[in-house]
């Protein structure tokens, strides 16, 4: 595979296919080995091996459904997509962030999306900036 200088690059050269497995697949299975920080039967919260802060975590549904991204989504995700953001709140707590945290979901190439399996990233743990990159 093509050597990635970039999360930018990763995100140019991702396919955003509906029937194509991600590396979030094999995470979810353990196949993959992952800090897992939160987990029930619809959503798996787990360290990015990237972090962006002293705190990042990735938030996914267990079940991709077809939300391989946000702009993908449709009513009957809206469950899944509120408990993404009410277990981030839980995890932030969890892990401290009472002075604040940053919440984001990348989409498509312009929102340099790099896994095509819906994620919540929550950054925390140092001052954040506006505008984002
Ligand atoms: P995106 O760029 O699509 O919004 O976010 C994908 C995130 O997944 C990136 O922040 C990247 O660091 C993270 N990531 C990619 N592969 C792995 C992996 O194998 N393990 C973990 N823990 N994070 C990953």
């Amino acid at each position: 595979s093509p050597v990635m200088t970039s999360e930018k690059e990763a995100a140019l050269a991702a396919t955003p296919s509906d029937d194509c497995p991600t590396i979030f697949d094999k995470i979810i299975s353990k196949e993959i080995p992952s800090t897992v920080v939160y987990e029930d039967d619809k959503v798996l919260a787990f360290r990015d091996i990237t972090p962006q802060g002293p705190v990042h975590i990735l938030l996914i549904p267990k079940v991709r459904d077809g939300l391989t991204g946000l702009s993908k989504a449709e009513e009957r995700h809206i469950d899944i997509l509120g408990r993404l953001l009410y277990t981030a709140k839980l995890v932030a707590k969890q892990e401290g962030l009472a002075e604040g945290f940053r919440i984001v979901i990348n989409d498509g190439p312009q929102g340099c999306q790099s896994v095509y399996h819906i994620h919540v990233h929550l950054i925390g743990g140092r001052q954040m900036n506006w505008p984002p990159g």
